[in-house]
């Protein structure tokens, strides 16, 4: 029997634990994996494009675990009802093939991704940062606010988004969370929510090269988390925010950042700097206090499987209502597909 975590599942998970402390705790088992960076195996997302979406799967293993994450993105998604980001993912024993988990990843990739970004922020932003940008308020922004708040302390949140509709749910949800001294400003503009803030998280949804942050938008000193430029053809960065002189590009993997990132837009020897670098103390993150720096992510197969390694065990530590399904056949004879292993009462009784 495989283990199985669906959406009932993760939900109670994140009630029960909290989103807070399961972004912490993600953040850190990321962070370790990042840190043994050279022992995983590791490529490129591989990727099928259509008109409107991609379709990508995203392996890795570190040679006694095997992930890989089956990941969508359809940005004219959510105007026919449905989210533009879906995921599930399996983990695998190395030494059998086994699965050993299955798991839903749209809540996991949100909290995934926030974890990753807040990691990659608390390495390369100014430590007395308390103001963040928010620009894009769908399914990602809540996971978001509430991994720079605690792991951060950011104490305001400039929020935009073109969908006022997607404010008003965001405003809601964080007001549930009751995030203690956070206080939400609404912009009208993208530039708006930039002025003065420390951080700016871009992770809008829209299928080209956006200019979502011009660059007379930034400032000296801030940290970009760009997140929604991941795909060929679909950025948010202006090129020349990224040509700054006091600019400091950070990917997570250098191969697929410059196939999706927002580095796509420039030469392919443009100067990047690998996050697990920085974590290792290999790199320094921001040289000074006035550097730009810019994490240009795009999601990585490893944070996925660092994710799946940590949801397996919560799930089994948590106890209630766990599940396994018969993903894999449990045979008498394992040569034998006709034959089947007799049920636990039955073999009881024999
Ligand atoms: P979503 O569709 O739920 O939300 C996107 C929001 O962006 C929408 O509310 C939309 O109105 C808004 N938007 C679009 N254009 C805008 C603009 N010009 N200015 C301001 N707001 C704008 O999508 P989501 O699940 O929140 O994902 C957001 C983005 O993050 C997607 O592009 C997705 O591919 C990306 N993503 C990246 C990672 C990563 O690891 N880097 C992980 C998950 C998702």
């Amino acid at each position: 029997m495989v283990d199985y975590i669906g959406v009932e599942r993760i939900q109670a998970l994140m009630s029960r634990v909290g989103v807070a402390r399961l972004l912490a705790g993600l953040a850190g088992e990321i962070e370790a994996d990042f840190l043994r960076w050279g022992e995983f195996e590791k490529s490129a997302r591989h990727a099928i494009h259509s008109q409107v979406g991609v379709i990508e799967l995203m392996p890795t293993s570190d040679g006694h675990l095997y992930s890989f994450k089956y990941v969508n993105g359809h940005p004219k998604n959510t105007a026919e009802g449905l989210l533009t980001v879906t995921a599930f993912g399996v983990l695998a024993d190395v030494a059998t093939g086994y699965p050993l988990l299955l798991s839903e990843m749209t809540y996991a990739t949100a909290l995934r991704t926030a974890a990753t970004s807040a990691l990659a922020a608390r390495a390369l932003a100014r430590p007395s940062c308390r103001t963040m940008a928010l620009i894009g308020n769908g399914a990602q922004s809540e996971f978001q606010a509430i991994a720079f708040h605690a792991m951060l302390g950011i104490r305001e949140l400039r929020l935009y988004d073109t969908d006022a509709r997607a404010t008003d749910k965001l405003v809601r949800n964080l007001a549930g969370q009751r995030l203690s001294g956070l206080r939400l400003v609404r912009c009208e503009s993208a530039a708006a929510a930039a002025r003065g803030a420390d951080i700016v998280t871009t992770v809008t949804a829209d299928k080209r090269n956006a200019v979502i942050l011009a660059p007379e938008s930034v400032e000296p000193g801030m940290h970009l988390n760009a997140l929604g430029g991941d795909c060929p053809g679909k950025t948010e960065l202006h090129a020349g925010i990224l040509r700054r002189a006091d600019a400091r590009v950070f990917v997570e993997f250098e191969p697929q950042a410059r196939i999706e990132g927002e580095i796509q837009q420039l030469e392919p020897a443009f100067p990047v700097t690998e996050l697990s670098v920085v974590l290792a103390g290999g790199a320094p993150g921001r040289t000074s206090a006035a550097d730009v720096t810019i994490f240009d992510s795009v999601g990585f197969a490893l944070e996925d499987f660092s994710t799946l390694r940590f949801l397996h065990r919560l799930n089994r530590e948590q106890g209630g209502l766990r599940r396994e399904i018969d993903l894999v056949p449990d045979l008498a004879d394992p040569k034998d597909l006709f034959s089947s292993r007799p049920a636990v009462a039955d073999r009881a009784r024999a």
